[in-house]
């Protein structure tokens, strides 16, 4: 309990540090852009291939970099992460330099690589968009949705002390079920996260650009703002904050983004990116190191620049946006999620 206290005492921190310093404070490194899964709203895969993913060398040298420049948390994701054979390694640098570990898995390979990745782990996210063979057949990927139940039971028996969540991106193909996944999400003792599908944030050459059609519009973000008002109300573990699921009320609305103040994209093959143009990146850390590009007086300016933009409609990103802002429901839902598992 104690080290969850200051870890919530160390994130409040840093965002106050970022915020006076000018810092970001989370490092979100897709570690490489392979998969197993074919997620029809997937927007990463294909992003690069293996001969061009950082090593484990190079990453740690980020990493310390990163640490040293004041960041604290490592969001490290893909593609599927647990492809990496290296993947220990990787956790272990990051470990090693000071970093709080969250991991983004869809369950591939969880249960046989258990012993050497949960060790370095702080918190675990797994992806759930459907229940039983269906979430199996929208990822293409026979076993998974037994998979992601059996590394949370293992999770929250054999590491309570570690934080697990679900993470469901919410789109046309699976709508109808959140309250059944809010369900199963409370009978696995979890909180489940839900995101509303992104079209806008383009990737890779298999980006889900070309299927806006999946995506909710307003009247259908509207209607899941509202039935997970409900299930929170009722004791559902619905982690999104009150204040994210006001904001779809009627529609998405405007709301001032300071997710690129807090989030430091880096791809697998080492380029820095900038949310606002994802096919030019701004630096790349083989060629740079990533403390000298953060001194760089002109990306400094570039991050913290407010751009009136209010584009994504990711809970990620506007609920970080309102953490930043210090809305006090969204700095205390980050402190609960911190806390409490
Ligand atoms: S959404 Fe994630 S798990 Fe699905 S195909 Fe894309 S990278 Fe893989
Ligand atoms: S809404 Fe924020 S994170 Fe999204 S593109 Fe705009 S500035 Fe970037």
């Amino acid at each position: 309990m104690y080290g969850h206290l200051l870890r919530s005492v160390r994130l409040v921190g840093g965002l106050v540090a970022g915020r006076v310093l000018g810092r970001p404070m989370v490092l979100s490194h897709l570690v490489t852009a392979r998969c197993p899964c074919r997620c029809e709203t997937c927007l990463w895969r294909g992003l690069s291939g293996e001969e061009e993913e950082l090593t484990v060398a190079e990453i740690a040298r980020v990493y310390r970099d990163a640490a040293r420049c004041g960041l604290r948390v490592n969001s490290i994701w893909g593609g599927e992460p647990l492809i990496r054979r290296d993947l220990p390694a990787i956790l272990q640098a990051s470990r090693d330099a000071g970093l709080w570990n969250v991991l983004i898995a869809s369950g591939y390979r969880f249960h046989e690589r258990f012993e050497e990745v949960v060790p370095q782990l702080d918190v675990a996210i797994f992806s759930l968009d459907h229940l039983g063979e269906r979430h199996d057949a929208m990822r293409g990927q026979p076993g998974l949705f037994d998979a992601v139940c059996t590394a949370i039971r293992r999770m929250r028996s054999e590491v309570p002390e570690k934080r697990v969540f679900i993470n469901t991106v919410v789109s046309r193909l699976n709508v109808d079920i959140v309250p059944r996944l809010a369900r199963l999400a409370r009978e696995l003792g979890t909180p489940i996260y839900f995101n509303p599908m992104e079209t806008g944030m383009l990737g890779g050459p298999e980006s889900a650009t070309a299927k806006e059609d999946l995506a909710l519009d307003d009247a259908g973000l509207s209607e899941l703002a509202r039935r997970l008002i409900v299930l929170k109300g009722r004791g559902y573990p619905v982690a999104n904050s009150y204040t994210l699921l006001r904001g779809f009320l009627g529609g998405k609305q405007p709301y001032r983004c300071h997710a690129r103040k807090v989030f430091l994209e880096l791809r697998p093959n080492g380029d820095l990116m900038d949310c606002l143009d994802r096919f030019r990146p701004v630096a790349n850390v083989r060629e740079t190191p990533l403390a000298e590009v953060l001194c760089r007086r002109e990306i400094r300016r570039l991050r913290l620049k407010d751009v009136g933009c209010h584009f994504c409609n990711n809970a990620n990103v506007i609920e970080t946006s309102n953490v930043w802002a210090l809305r006090p429901e969204s700095v205390c839902a980050l402190i609960r999620r911190s806390i409490a598992g």
